[in-house]
C-alpha cells in the first residue's frame, strides 16, 4: 500500500489572499505625536455630546449579568414608530459598520464586483475585500458623487453599490433626483446600499427620499446610525431597512446579541428624547455656516471649502499653504484634525464641526498660517 499524497503545508496559517490585502481601518485620531490630548475635530462625533436622557438610561439598562434582547425589539419599535417604518423591517447593527460589511458578505463574493464613488466611506473598500469580492471605484465629480459614472461603473459582475449620502469625507450630497436616478440605472439584481450616517444633518426639505426607496423597493437598503447626531458613538449602535428579505438575510448572518444592553437602552431614550437631536442639527447647520463664511474669505490664499450637507467641511489647499502643515499647525494650537493622504486626499483637511468657539479658533489659526 502507498501512503497517501498530503497537499504540501505551510508551516503557519495562510489568510485568504482577499484578506491579506486589505488596509484596516483608520479611526480619527486623540492625540498628537507626542502624546498630548487634544480636542478632537478629527471624527464627526456631536459636539454637544449625548442626550441627558441617554446618559441616565446607561445607568439603568439591567442586569448585566443576563444577555441582552437578541432582537432589540423596544428599540426597533421605538425607530420604526419615529420613521414610519414596520419594525420587522428594521434590523439592528453594532454600528452601521456591522450592516455594512454584513451587506457585502450577503449579496457578493468572489467573482462579484462592488461599486463605490472615489473618495467614499474607506469602510466599503474593506466590506467588499473581506467577502472577497472586487472593489471597483467610479471617478468623481469635483469631489462629489457623479451618478454617470457610477452607473458606467456597472458590470454584469456588480453586485451591490454603496453611496454614502451626504458623502464622507467629502460632506457632498446627492439630491432625490439623483438618488431616484442612481436606482432607475441599476439592475433590479443589484443591491443599493445608501449609507445615511449624516442624514439628520440635511435639512428635511432636502431629503433625498432614500428611506422611501427602501419601503417600496427590492433592492434598495438604507443605513443610519447612533454615531454622529445622536452622539452615542461609544455603544456601537446602527440600523438598517429595506426590503423584508434583504432584512432576512442581515438578520441570518448578524451577531446574534449585537446590541449589548447598554446600547439598546441608550439608544432607546436617544431616540425619545428628539429635542436633543433639533438642538445638535441647528447647532451644526449654525456653526458650518459660519465656518465656512469664515474659510471662504480665506479663497485668495488657497482655501476652499468643499459644499457639506453633513457635520464636517472638507477643506482642499492650493495655495502656499498646504494641508499637511496646517494639520501641524492646528495640532500645535491644540485641535486634532483628519489629514487624509491615505484616503488619495493629501492636499485636503477634514474638520468636524465643534463648538462656537472652536470653530473660531481654527478658523483663526487657518487665517494666521495662510498669511491672511
Ligand atoms: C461615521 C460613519 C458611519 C457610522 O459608523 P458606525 O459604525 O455606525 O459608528 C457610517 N457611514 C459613514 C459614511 C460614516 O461616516
Amino acid at each position: 500500500m502507498t501512503e497517501p499524497v498530503l497537499p504540501p503545508f505551510a508551516d503557519r496559517p495562510q489568510p485568504k489572499p482577499w484578506i491579506a490585502q486589505i488596509h484596516a481601518y483608520v479611526p480619527g485620531k486623540t492625540t498628537g505625536a507626542d502624546g498630548q490630548v487634544l480636542t478632537k475635530l478629527s471624527a464627526n462625533e456631536n459636539p454637544l455630546g449625548t442626550s441627558p436622557q441617554a446618559q441616565a438610561a446607561r445607568h439603568g439598562a439591567g442586569d448585566q449579568a443576563r444577555y441582552p434582547d437578541p432582537d432589540s425589539v423596544v428599540l426597533r419599535q421605538a425607530l420604526g414608530a419615529l420613521h414610519g417604518i414596520a419594525p420587522d423591517r428594521i434590523v439592528m447593527g453594532t454600528g452601521s459598520d456591522e450592516l455594512l460589511n454584513l451587506a457585502a458578505q450577503a449579496f457578493a463574493g468572489p467573482g462579484d464586483e462592488v461599486v463605490y464613488v472615489r473618495y467614499g466611506f474607506s469602510v466599503y473598500d474593506i466590506a467588499a475585500r473581506r467577502c472577497g469580492a472586487t472593489p471597483v471605484v467610479a471617478p468623481d465629480r469635483d469631489y462629489g458623487t457623479d451618478v454617470d459614472a457610477l452607473l458606467a461603473a456597472v458590470t454584469p459582475a456588480t453586485r451591490v453599490v454603496f453611496l454614502a449620502n451626504p458623502n464622507n469625507p467629502t460632506g457632498s450630497y446627492t439630491g432625490a433626483a439623483g438618488i431616484a436616478r442612481l436606482h432607475a440605472g441599476l439592475r433590479p439584481d443589484i443591491l443599493l446600499v445608501i449609507d445615511q450616517a449624516y442624514a439628520e444633518y440635511v435639512a428635511p426639505a432636502d431629503d433625498d427620499g432614500a428611506l422611501a426607496l427602501a419601503a417600496r423597493t427590492t433592492n434598495v437598503l438604507v443605513t443610519r446610525t447612533f454615531s454622529k447626531i445622536y452622539g452615542l458613538a461609544g455603544e456601537r449602535v446602527g440600523w438598517a431597512t429595506g426590503d423584508a428579505a434583504l432584512v432576512d438575510m442581515l438578520n441570518r448572518i448578524r451577531g446574534p446579541f449585537n446590541l449589548s444592553l447598554s446600547a439598546q437602552a441608550t439608544a432607546l431614550a436617544a431616540v425619545g428624547d428628539q429635542e436633543f437631536v433639533r438642538a445638535s442639527f441647528e447647532h451644526n447647520r449654525d456653526q458650518r455656516a459660519r465656518f465656512v463664511e469664515r474659510l471662504a474669505a480665506l479663497g485668495n490664499r488657497g482655501l476652499r471649502p468643499l459644499p457639506s450637507e453633513a457635520n464636517f467641511v472638507l477643506i482642499e489647499f492650493s495655495g502656499a499653504l498646504r494641508a499637511e502643515d496646517a494639520y501641524r499647525g492646528l495640532m500645535d494650537h491644540g485641535y486634532i484634525t483628519r489629514w487624509l493622504p491615505g484616503q488619495g486626499l493629501p492636499q485636503c483637511l477634514r474638520i468636524t464641526i465643534g463648538t462656537a468657539a472652536q470653530m473660531d479658533a481654527i478658523a483663526d489659526a487657518l487665517a494666521r498660517m495662510a498669511g491672511a
